[in-house]
This record gives structure tokens, sequence and C-alpha cells, in this order.
């Protein structure tokens, strides 16, 4: 049965000033506790919408399956009460290593309905990525399948003494496993949500890997109010929508934006177990009707390289607003999306730190191509620079750290097992983003780059972002990756890895054509040096163009930390 919880139950109080306290009606908060699972889907069964559409599961194979909120809801029950029935308690680490399924979603709600912390992995990680992260969080239960068990889990279970439950999706599971299919089926619906506080851990995510080891980092109950302000915020999510979010739950931008947010907002959300392909996407969007599609750069790139034609053979009228996340939006993106979906790519900024979205070009506003947006209702942003420990607030137009005012509910409570880190992330009642932008006279933020990839060039600070824009704006490029190279006169000099159109040859002339065409636009200073042609640039498995590694490479030093990495060729 469900154990109380040991924290104190909360008061509404605890919700904070901001401006998403008056999205306090959009959760339920029975008696001032706050449960995720309870708000996503419990509620609307509670209120008469348990027949609503909850999820639009596509499978690989064709399949399609509708699941209703009551579906969601009774999947999630059943999955807690498996958890509970063999001896998982509150405050217990649940894993997740799947593809996009179905039970994954049942996990998730589950394991917060059971008042337990949940962490999805994703399922193409290595068995030494997914080990290393395990032992971090002191993992106590995994859900995965039989594939993935006896190829990534199996040969080190043992080595993990927290581990005392794996759950096999399906019917069938290996020996000292438990198949979830039988399991869930005798289990009981009714289990009793518990009644987890504000401040209780629900998820712990890992960062992306981009700029090195991935962190821990850990979110609470109370975030579940800042998802549902930020979704109809800067999403546009009303019940009913029709909404794609493509982020793999692996990375948080697919929990937050592709869980919690949108069964808080009660949308009906489409899950395609799939990986990218440009025409089911496309026949998705079509079919479907999808009205709000929130994605990534690297997929905007992709469907950029595959042309306009292959777009125009589809009906994407069904669009109302489109979003991205995750890497700086190449301004050429933004324009190109105006062009083949009728409506611009809307860039938005944020973190796993963060727990939601920042900054952002929000529904209604103007956008500016090239910018993140700007400071959500509530969130106090400045550009500041550290000078002899402190803090100092730069001026518009002026290059420094994009800072952060604390206080907004999803924001991380802690980098696991790293709180020197953590306190490193505070200075002067602020949070430290590590990533450099600029913010122009009308409160837009404009992204320079991650503080280490910043290069320095004969007098000049060069953010790699945009170099890169305008390396895409050739006809050639598809893709860019731009590093500083230890170079005696300059300090560096700009070296640019890139990835070409279909139809063009990569040989010296080109090089130079595309080296002409960077000087043009951004002067001899900044612009690359060189120009490499590569097939595919090293990627971290949501997609971020992984520089440190370039330049590893460039410079013959170390790999580091390579979890994160897509398969690439080195
Ligand atoms: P790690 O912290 O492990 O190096 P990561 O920073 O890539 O990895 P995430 O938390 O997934 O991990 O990504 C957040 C970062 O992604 C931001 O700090 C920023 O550098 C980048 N980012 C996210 N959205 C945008 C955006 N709209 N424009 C530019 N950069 C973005
Ligand atoms: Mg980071």
């Amino acid at each position: 049965m469900a154990k109380r919880n040991t924290v104190g139950p909360a008061s509404v109080g605890d919700f904070g000033s901001g401006p998403w306290a008056a999205a306090r009606d959009l959760i339920d908060a029975p008696a001032g506790s706050v449960n995720i699972a309870h708000e996503a889907v419990d509620r609307h069964v509670l209120s008469g919408h348990g027949g609503d559409r909850a999820m639009l599961w596509l499978g690989k194979d064709g399949t399609r399956r509708d699941l209703s909120y009551a579906d969601l809801a009774d999947a999630a029950a059943r999955f807690a009460a498996v958890l509970a029935a063999h001896g998982l308690t509150t405050g217990d680490s649940v894993f997740s290593l799947t593809g996009r399924v179905p039970e994954l979603y049942a996990a998730a709600l589950g394991t917060l309905k059971a008042g337990m912390v949940f962490t999805p992995l994703f399922s193409a990680f290595g068995p030494e990525p997914i080990r290393t992260r395990m032992e971090i969080g002191a993992a106590n239960a995994l859900v995965t399948t039989v594939p993935l068990y006896k190829r990534k889990i199996a040969p080190w279970r043992d080595q993990i003494p927290s581990l005392k439950l794996i759950l096999i999706v399906g019917d069938e599971a290996p020996e000292g496993c438990v198949a979830l299919g039988p399991a869930m089926a005798a289990a009981s619906p009714d289990f009793e949500t518990v009644r987890t506080g504000p401040e209780d851990p629900a998820l712990v995510h890992f960062t992306s890997g981009t700029t090195g080891k991935p962190k821990g980092v850990v979110h609470v109950h109370n975030a579940v109010l800042y998802h549902a302000f930020s979704g109809c915020e800067a999403l546009d999510l009303t019940p009913g929508t029709v909404y794609w979010c493509t982020a793999d739950p692996g990375w948080v931008t697919g929990t937050s934006y592709g869980i919690v947010a949108p069964l808080v907002n009660r949308v009906m959300m489409i899950v395609d177990e799939a990986e990218f392909d440009l025409e089911r996407w496309y026949a998705t969007v079509e079919r479907e009707r999808v009205e709000v599609w929130y994605s990534a750069p690297t997929a905007i790139r992709m469907m950029m390289r595959s042309g306009a034609e292959i777009a125009d053979r589809y009906d994407f009228s069904s669009l109302r607003f489109l979003a991205s996340v995750g890497e700086p939006l190449n301004p050429e993106a933004v324009v190109w999306s105006e062009k083949v979906f009728g409506r611009p790519f809307h860039d938005n900024w944020w973190q796993t730190e963060t727990g939601g979205i920042m900054i952002a070009n929000r529904p209604g506003s103007t956008v500016k191509p090239g910018s993140m947006g700007q400071a959500m209702p509530g969130i106090e942003a400045a550009i500041v620079e550290r000078t002899d420990g402190h803090l100092r607030t730069l001026g518009d137009g002026e290059v420094g750290e994009l800072a952060l005012r604390p206080g907004w509910p999803s924001m991380m409570r802690a980098y696991l097992h790293e709180q020197a880190r953590y306190d490193k992330c505070f200075l002067d009642g602020w949070y430290l983003s590590g990533d450099l932008a600029m913010r122009d006279g009308d409160g837009y933020f404009w992204f320079v780059g991650r503080a280490d990839d910043l290069i320095k060039t004969s007098g000049h600070l060069v953010g790699p972002f945009e170099v890169e824009s305008a390396l895409i704006e050739h006809d050639a490029v598809a893709e860019a990756g731009v590093i500083g190279i230890p170079d005696e006169a300059a300090g560096e000099i700009v070296k640019a890895y890139v990835t070409l159109n279909p139809g063009f040859t990569a040989d010296e002339a080109l090089e130079r054509d595309i080296r002409g065409h960077a000087r043009k636009r951004l002067g001899p200073a900044v612009a690359p040096r060189a120009v490499v042609f590569r097939n595919t640039l090293p990627k971290t498995r949501s997609g971020k163009i992984m520089r440190r590694l370039l330049k590893a490479r460039e410079l013959g030093l170390p790999e580091g930390d390579i979890s994160t990495l897509e398969s690439d060729e080195t």
C-alpha cells in the first residue's frame, strides 16, 4: 500500500509569488500536497475528462494506439502498485531504459504517483553510460526491455547493490527480472497517490554532456506549477490541442514538455516511437492535424537540407505554433520555416537545470530571427560579468553571461553528489547559466555561445553561433561547427567543420567559396581561416553539436566524457 511521505505537507504559500502562482488554478494541489502524476492525469479524470484523448502512440511498425486520460491514470496506478508490491517505497529511485513506448509514460507517471523519483535514460546509451548514471542515481528499480537488458544491463547488474527490481516491458522476462505486462494486469488500479510535498524530489535528469561529464539534476514536484504555466504561456498548450514534442524523455525536454506540461494542460500528445524520418514526420503532421510542434534545430536543419520541394507535397495548414529548443536556431532556419510551414519556428532557451522555458519567442510576439526571445513573465534575466568575485550587471548590447534570479518552481534543487559544483552556479543572488548572450533594447536575448566555446582571435571575442549561422546561409552548407585553434600570432584562429547539402562536391573550389562568403558576411577577423568538410558532425543524443570534441580531436587531446555521443565518424 502507498506509504505517506515523511516530508510535511505544503502550504499554498510555497507556490511562490511569480505570475505562475496565478497558474495555481491550472493545478489542483489537494490539501497542500503536490504530486505531478495527480496533476497530469488523475485530476482530469476526477473532473470528468477521463475520456479525453491523452496520447496517440505511433509505433515504428505503423501501429497506432489511442490512450485516454483514464487509460493513462489506470496504467500509472497499476505501475505504482507493482513498485509497491516489490517493496519499493517513497523516495526510491526508478530508472527507465526503453524506447518511446506507452509503458515508458506509464512508468514515469506511476513512479511519481508512488512518490518515487524518476530518471529516464536514452535507450541508445551504451552499457557504461547507463551503469554510471544508475550508480550516481543509486537506482532501486529499472524498467527496460529484454534485448536492452541482455546487451546492456545483465553483464554488470550485480555491481549495483541498490538495484532491487528490474521490470521488463512485455509478457516475458529473463531470470531475476519481472515481466511488466502480467504484473500490471494483476495489479490494482486503485493505488492511492502519495501525498508528496512541493519540495519532495520527483525527477532526476542528466544533462546532455555537451561540455563535459553529465550532471544529475534534481527537480521537485512543485515544478509542475511552472510546467503548467509555461506550457500555456510559451507553447500555447490548451485543452484538446494536438501537440507533438519530438524529444525523447531521455532528454529533459522530452519530460518537462513531452510528458508533464502537455498532460497538465490536458492536450492530446503525439508520441512517435520512430527516430527522425523526414517524410514520416511530414505525413504525421498532416494526417494527425498537429497544431503545436516542439522540436530542435538539428531536426529543423535536416528538414532544410532535404529541401522545400518534399515539404510542398504536404498540407501543414493545421500548424498554429512551432517552437525549437536545445541549440541556437540559426536565423536561416526561422526564415525557411516561415516559407515552408507558413509559420516561423519560435526559438526558446532553457537548460536541464532550469527545468522549464526561461527565454522565449512567445505566441503572438514578434519573432526576431536568430534571437532566443524575451524573458518569460516572472523570470528576471540579466547579462552579467564576474569581476573580483562579484557580479556586475551589463547594459543592453554588451556580451556577458546569462544569469537568472532564482525562485521559479522548476529550478533545480541539487546536482546529485556535487554540492560544490551546485554552489558555484550561484553568486550575489543570481543563478549563472554558463552561456554567453546579449540583450537588445527591446529585451530580446541573443545567444553568443557557451562560455567554454568562446573564441579569442586577434583581440576579438567570437561566438561560434554567429559564424555557424553565416556559414549555413551558403547554399552548399547544411550544418556547421566552429571552434578556436591555438595560434601564436592571433591567440586562436577560427576553424569550421561543415556538412554539405545534397548535390555539392567537397573540393578546394567550394572551400574557397565558403570562406569567401563568410569573409563577406563577417569580415576577415571573424571569418574562419579553414573550412573542413565532414559527412557528419559529432553530436549528443539530444542533437547538440559537440564542439569540445571537434576541438579535442583537432588538437589530439583526450576526448573526455563521450557517454552521450551519438555514433559519428571519427
Ligand atoms: P552539459 O551541461 O552536460 O554540458 P547541456 O548544457 O547541453 O550539457 P542541456 O541542459 O540539455 O545540457 O542543454 C542546455 C544548454 O543548451 C544551454 O545551456 C544552452 O547552451 C543550449 N541551449 C538550449 N536552448 C538553446 C537556444 N534556444 N539557443 C542556444 N542555446 C541553447
Ligand atoms: Mg549545461
